[in-house]
């Protein structure tokens, strides 16, 4: 097993021009999905742990089922957590080990977020951990807004630029056009926008909403700076697809191991396609022997 700070990857995928796959795992079997696809690909991963995973089976827990299920494996693993809003979790987070954290405090006033997101980056750089702040909305999804209304949403370069400079966040999460969830369109990603935030904070940059972005947008993304791509809804869609397909072919076999199983290796094949996608895919041994990052 080897850790590594959300720092010191991300800082990998800029160097080395690809992104950082951050896939959600909500129990042993779709943590071992995301191992198994960066251990066949020789990638670096990050296992992301989200709130209504950590409201489900308690922080404590889920960690400690995926440093079992880590301990097994031999690629480079860095365990995130995903849109915290309160900084006592954070506090939490770090003290049980992860390796890098989220506070999204989008929800707050501008100055309310840069004052705890501040809080969060001396906590996390004391520790030599990776910190990712939130500036602008990125919503559930966001179809029944008007184009004009979208527009509004999109961070500004001045507004990423101000937070990074009072934060020292070290990636920073934007509104680029992506929502949560499930797109009944394609989205349109602000990608000349990306790429001037990117020239304007020297931040490296995250694609929140991940799931059902068109290939090339996710290319041209990564080219204008996003090294930390978040996937979740996907994943979960080819677990659930393998379930429901292992329940309708063997309607009668209730040996909840090889369901299961069905869904983890749907997953996995989900998160490969991804790994591939995002230029990660043999990267893991030069992040694990680079010394000056
Ligand atoms: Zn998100």
């Amino acid at each position: 097993m080897s850790y590594v700070s959300g720092k010191k990857m991300i800082a990998h995928a800029v160097k080395h021009g690809y992104a950082v796959g951050a896939f959600s795992a909500h129990n042993l079997e779709t943590a071992q999905a995301i191992l198994d696809a960066a251990q066949e690909t020789q990638s670096p991963v990050m296992i992301q742990i989200g709130q209504r995973v950590i409201n489900t089976h308690g922080i404590e827990t889920v960690k400690r089922v995926f440093d079992a299920a880590i301990a097994n494996y031999n690629i480079p693993v860095c365990i995130h957590l995903d849109h915290c809003h309160k900084y006592p979790q954070i506090v939490k987070a770090v003290s049980i080990g992860f390796d890098s954290v989220m506070f999204d405090g989008s929800q707050l006033d501008d100055q309310e977020n840069i004052r705890i997101t501040r809080q969060v980056v001396e906590i996390g750089h004391a520790l030599g951990l990776g910190v990712e702040g939130e500036i602008g909305k990125i919503g559930g999804t966001e179809d029944d807004l008007s184009v004009d209304e979208k527009d509004a949403l999109i961070t500004t370069v001045a507004e990423a630029k101000s937070f990074v400079d009072a934060t020292g966040v070290d990636y920073l999460a934007v509104s680029c056009g992506t929502a949560h969830g499930v797109y009944t369109q394609a989205p349109k990603l602000a990608l000349e926008r990306l790429a001037d935030i990117k020239e304007a904070t020297g931040t490296p940059l995250v694609l929140h909403g991940g799931s059902g972005i068109p290939d090339d947008q996710v290319k041209a993304a990564i080219k204008a700076g996003i090294a930390k791509v978040n996937v979740d809804t996907e994943l979960r869609q080819a677990f659930i697809g393998g379930v429901g397909e292992f329940m309708s072919k063997n309607p009668e076999d209730f040996t909840l191991a090889f369901l299961m199983n069905t869904g983890k290796t749907r997953m996995k094949e989900t998160v490969i396609e991804k790994i591939k996608l995002f230029g990660s895919e043999n990267q893991a041994a030069s992040l694990l022997s680079d010394a000056e990052i």
